[in-house]
């Protein structure tokens, strides 16, 4: 029997008419570079996103297509959010800090027809223009009078030309739910990026999550300071759940220096915020020298970290310094990316800080709309005991099936599961706690050593900035965890000193049989540490623990 229950599609272009309704003067707060700041609202963003919607069809976007951005967090990028999806076509948002030969590959691959970019990235996009196959012209994201001259294999184009002269669609087509939305490439540590194609539904229904109390909580009465790249797995989804339950946007643009996200937070009066722990270290360098008058400034209640495992250091500081709380949130590019976020029980209630924050160094129990379980090599499922590391393979309908240009489903095991490629212990509770990426873990003697675990020890030093584990060869053991080490500006700091400090917190067998200083580490381009690189530079390392090599 059917039910009798409306079947309304579950719409990107909904979401934006909700806030516009709900929320129209909600404001959206837009840094475009170190001067110029917009103040738009939602009602505003709402319209100009319907006249860029019927500038995209009278340019010739037909449904399907896709239009690529490389653009910063910023009013005109959201307006395009919501515009290229609404009126049915794929926003493909491009990574700009990949390198100029894979922006090619994957403007290629998604046959991108027009490459929407802030001026910052003209000389980028100058570079790579020459090898794009499929781009029909190209729209840069500023007014007649910034407009630049390019050297550019096609009709450059103004933006705010294409909103002041388009007439605002008159309504949003009603698309089929599970038409694509949007694109977003990994960053391809192995091999080339791969697309992701979001589509509509998903994207509603991972938005919910975003705003549910479990989830991230996100409501009407924050102030969102968005310091996660809207070029990075659509920005969290956040710009499509602050349009659900209208929160405030402030948008920081191409700055994500440490004062510039203070000053933001400060002005704005946020209430959260999100990003990868890499920016929240550049965060304490400046809040730590500031006064406690001064921080007290700030009315930060909840920051999301993710995308790398939190260190507990982040969370301490978080809390002490401004009593803000550390959502940890796991994820990746194919599960859109909100998947496990770390929120208490009522079993925590009251427990020593130190406690809580045991709780939130792990990356947090499913939410709703994600199933998780642990698998062994032969594919078997393993117990959530918190002792029987494997593979966390997930599902659920904002988890990819299939990468761009595969068939549906391509990426699923018999039984619909994707195999993430992270490792990882599950606690009787649910709680996650990712120990590796299945190619870095450290396998020591048939048993298996958390590089992460290690990483997170390393940095809690206080002369330490960044640190890496990797396997080294070992001729006993096969392999030994090495500690690779960026010190602080300035700081002198010793490998007796590191490892003292690592040696009550960690499994003896654990620790690191040796120590090496660097002046940095390999990043991705979504700043992860590229172990791939570090294992090339320390191929030859002769660990001082290893008796047969040191003879
Ligand atoms: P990339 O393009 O760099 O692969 P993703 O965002 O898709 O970008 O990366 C997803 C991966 O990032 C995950 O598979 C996991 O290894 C890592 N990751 C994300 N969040 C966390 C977290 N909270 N803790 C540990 N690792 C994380």
């Amino acid at each position: 029997m059917n039910a009798l229950m409306q079947d309304n599609a579950l719409l990107i272009s909904s979401l934006l008419e909700h806030a516009a309704r709900h929320h129209p003067d909600v404001e959206i707060v837009s840094h475009l570079d170190m001067r110029t700041c917009v103040r738009t609202t939602w009602r505003k963003a709402t319209l100009r996103a319907a006249r860029l919607a019927s500038a995209l069809r009278t340019l010739g976007i037909q449904p399907g297509a896709r239009v690529a951005t490389l653009a910063w967090n910023t009013h005109r990028h959201l307006e395009l959010y919501y515009a290229a999806s609404g009126m049915g076509a794929v926003l493909h948002t491009v990574n700009p800090r990949l390198f100029p030969e894979q922006i090619g590959y994957i403007v290629n691959h998604a046959a991108d027809e027009l490459v929407f970019f802030d001026l910052g990235f003209a000389p980028l996009l100058e570079q790579v223009a020459p090898q794009l196959k499929s781009v029909k012209g190209f729209v840069a994201m500023c007014s007649r009078a910034e407009l630049p001259a390019l050297n550019l294999p096609g009709p450059l184009l103004c933006y705010e030309d294409l909103v002041a002269d388009a007439e605002p669609l008159a309504e949003w087509p009603s698309l089929d739910e599970n038409t694509a939305s949007s694109l977003c490439y990994t960053s391809g540590t192995t091999g080339n990026p791969k697309g992701v194609l979001y589509s509509h539904r998903s994207t509603v229904l991972h938005s919910w999550a975003a705003c549910a109390a479990d989830g991230l909580q996100l409501c009407a009465r924050d102030s969102v300071l968005l310091a996660v790249p809207m070029f990075h797995v659509n920005a969290w989804g956040i710009p499509y759940a602050a349009a659900m339950c209208g929160a405030k946007l402030v948008l920081p643009g191409p700055d994500l220096g440490g004062e510039r996200l203070f000053n933001l937070m400060r002005d704005e009066r946020c209430t959260f915020s999100l990003g990868v722990p890499t920016v929240w270290l550049g965060f304490f360098q400046h809040a730590e020298k500031l006064d406690a008058a001064a921080r007290a400034g700030l009315c930060l209640e909840r920051v999301v970290v993710g995308g790398s495992a939190a260190p507990r250091a982040i969370v301490e500081k978080f809390e002490h310094l401004f009593g803000a709380y550390v959502i940890q949130a796991w994820g990746m590019t194919e599960t859109s990316p909100l998947a496990t976020i770390c929120n208490l029980l009522p079993r925590h209630d009251g427990i020593p800080l130190e406690e809580r924050f045991d709780v939130q160094t792990r990356q947090g129990r499913a939410i709703f709309g994600v199933e998780i379980a642990v698998f062994d090599a032969e594919g078997r499922r393993l117990p959530a005991d918190d002792h029987t590391p494997g593979e966390l393979k997930v599902r659920g309908p904002w988890v990819v099936s299939a990468y761009y240009g595969q068939e549906p489903g391509a990426e699923l095991d018999a039984n619909g599961w994707f195999a993430t490629g992270d490792v990882a212990l599950i606690d009787k509770d649910g709680y996650v706690q990712i120990t590796d990426r299945s190619k870095d873990v450290i396998k020591s003697g048939g048993e298996w050593i958390s590089s992460i675990d290690l990483e997170n020890l390393a940095v809690g030093h206080p002369k330490v900035k960044e640190a890496a584990v990797i396997g080294a060869y070992h001729s006993k053991w096969q392999e030994r965890p090495l500690l690779i080490v960026v010190p602080n500006e300035g700081a002198e700091v010793t490998a007796a000193e590191i490892l003292d400090f690592m040696q009550d917190r960690v499994a003896r067998w654990w620790m690191p049989d040796d120590v090496v200083f660097v002046d940095e580490l390999p990043h991705t381009a979504t700043g992860k540490l590229l172990k791939t690189r570090l294992r090339e530079q320390f191929q030859g390392h002769r660990l001082p623990t290893d008796a047969a090599v040191a003879d």
